[in-house]
């Protein structure tokens, strides 16, 4: 006799366009329902653990196809054996696990030429914690860590540099020799090196946008314009307006850039209220895409308060809208964050943490300290270890024992966990003080960003279902 018991999967009904949809949290997919599925689950869903008799009974469908449809059940994992259900927040791997690198962070300087409002370099944590400063990164240094990313890269082809700051112009002498010297490195080693810079647009000389296109150096502006906006919240560091300055170069890297795609990323700061018309601005301009960052900062006059916050999703949906607008005559409007988003769903991708920090991604030092990623790059409690003696093999497991959902009691039983996976671990620390904690403070605002996200995917997937591979492509390139 069969005495498993059986439950519902944890899930979510939308009904778009007068079809129904249904996100199947475990699995981090989407799919199209009917009526007889919809029913069955509301059926179910309330009455905890059933056996197959049981859950026969609640099905009201013929009882000639009950056998068929409770097969399929099975089959969609909407129906588990209780056991498994008991297991999906445990199904996580723990333990020691060795990833190989694939990207490493150069810091290649401290300095920056800018005095933003919300620099975290300056002002970090509940705490007010400062971060380690240490000047800029010494070519030797640049060397080695290049050596390192290669030599702990295992069996990938392909390896990514990313050199960030400070503004890392500043310190153009050795991009382009970590450049130089990892393209020999890549030569003899067969790995393909990609490079990416994230930039704040005043040293875009000429000389340096040749370089950045000779080389095929993916590149970030990091531009928060509107004009007014910008200069307010991203003066030079004596206090003058940065944007003129910023539009000039951009100008003329799009014209050497002529089509190679540039994504801004945009940090909101104090207020949400001018987002649609940053966006429309900055696609004006040229740039391919434009992300929106909440500030993570303590300090409350940057801080977007709860009412902003909400502002925030109103104008993501109002983006979205326009979006599926844009979509509908085969277009990309260029939104990163919905374009994220929507691949992420589209490859439905089971996450055990949020981001690639401390796992295939780590940050150096201009001293040659290793760390979890770009924006923890100094922060002591991240600390894993340094390019001449190797990982920390204690701080890298130890990082990722505590890092993985599973620890996060509430985050394993939310419906949005292999999407969010706890949040950003900066975030965490700046706002929470605590690396490992979830980022709670922002639980519903990402769980309706979600919500949002699936109603224009089951929009997609019913008008233009190939946009989805686009989107998803779009991504994987
Ligand atoms: S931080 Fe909040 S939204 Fe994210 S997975 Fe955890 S509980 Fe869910
Ligand atoms: S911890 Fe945050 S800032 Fe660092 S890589 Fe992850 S998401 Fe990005």
């Amino acid at each position: 006799m069969n005495m498993t018991r059986y439950c519902v999967s944890q899930h979510r009904i939308f009904t778009i366009n007068g079809h129904s949809f249904l996100f199947l949290a475990n699995e981090n997919a989407i799919f199209e329902t009917d009526p007889d599925t919809n029913d069955a689950l509301n059926q179910l869903s309330h009455k905890g653990d059933l056996c197959k008799h049981d859950v026969m009974g609640c099905l009201r469908i013929p009882d000639d196809e009950k056998e068929t449809f409770f097969g399929e059940l099975l089959n969609q994992k909407l129906l588990l054996p209780s056991l498994e259900r008991k297991e999906e927040g445990e199904r996580y791997e723990k333990g020691p696990i060795i990833l190989p690198l694939k990207t490493l962070v150069l810091h290649v300087t401290d300095a920056c030429n800018l005095g933003c409002l919300y620099c975290y370099h300056s002002f970090d944590g509940a705490n007010k914690r400062t971060i380690r400063k240490k000047g800029a990164m010494p070519v030797e240094v640049a060397r080695q860590a290049i050596d390192f990313l290669i030599e702990h890269s295992g069996g990938l082809d392909d390896v990514c540099l990313v050199f960030f700051g400070g503004e890392p112009f500043l310190n153009f002498n050795l991009i382009s020799q970590s450049v130089q010297y990892a393209l020999e490195k890549s030569e003899h080693t067969g790995k393909k090196m990609s490079f990416t810079v994230t930039t704040n647009g005043t040293r875009l000389s000429e000389e340096v946008i040749s370089f950045l296109y000779d080389h095929q150096i993916g590149i970030t502006v990091s531009i928060d314009g509107l004009e007014t906006i910008h200069n307010k919240n991203r003066p030079f560091a004596d206090g003058r307006p940065s944007y003129k300055a910023i539009l000039q170069n951009i100008k003329n890297l799009f014209k050497i850039y002529n089509g190679v795609p540039v994504p801004a990323r945009v940090t909101v700061a104090g207020s949400s209220a001018h987002i649609p018309e940053t966006l429309d601005h900055l696609l004006s301009l040229g740039f391919a895409e434009v992300g929106f960052a909440p500030v993570t900062t303590m300090d409350k006059a940057s801080q977007l308060d709860s009412r902003n916050m909400n502002l925030l999703l109103t104008q993501f949906q109002h983006m979205s809208d326009k979006f599926v607008e844009f979509a509908l005559k085969d277009q990309v409007l260029g939104f990163s964050n919905l374009i994220d988003l929507l691949a992420v769903l589209h490859e439905g991708e089971i996450k055990n943490y949020p981001c690639g920090a401390g796992l295939g991604l780590f940050s150096v030092d201009p001293d040659g300290d290793l760390y979890l990623c770009q924006r923890l790059t100094g922060e002591e409690s991240c600390f894993m270890g340094d390019i001449f003696n190797g990982f920390s093999r204690d701080n890298v497991n130890d990082f990722r024992d505590k890092a993985v959902i599973n620890q996060k009691e509430i985050c394993t039983s939310c419906w949005v966990r292999n999407i969010c996976a706890g949040g950003c671990y900066h975030e965490a620390l700046v706002r929470e003080d605590d690396l490992m904690k979830p980022n709670l403070h922002y639980c519903q605002w990402i769980k309706k960003w979600v919500e949002t996200g699936i109603k224009v995917y089951g929009r997609l997937a019913t008008d233009c279902p190939e946009y989805l591979d686009r989107i998803s492509q779009l991504r994987a390139s």
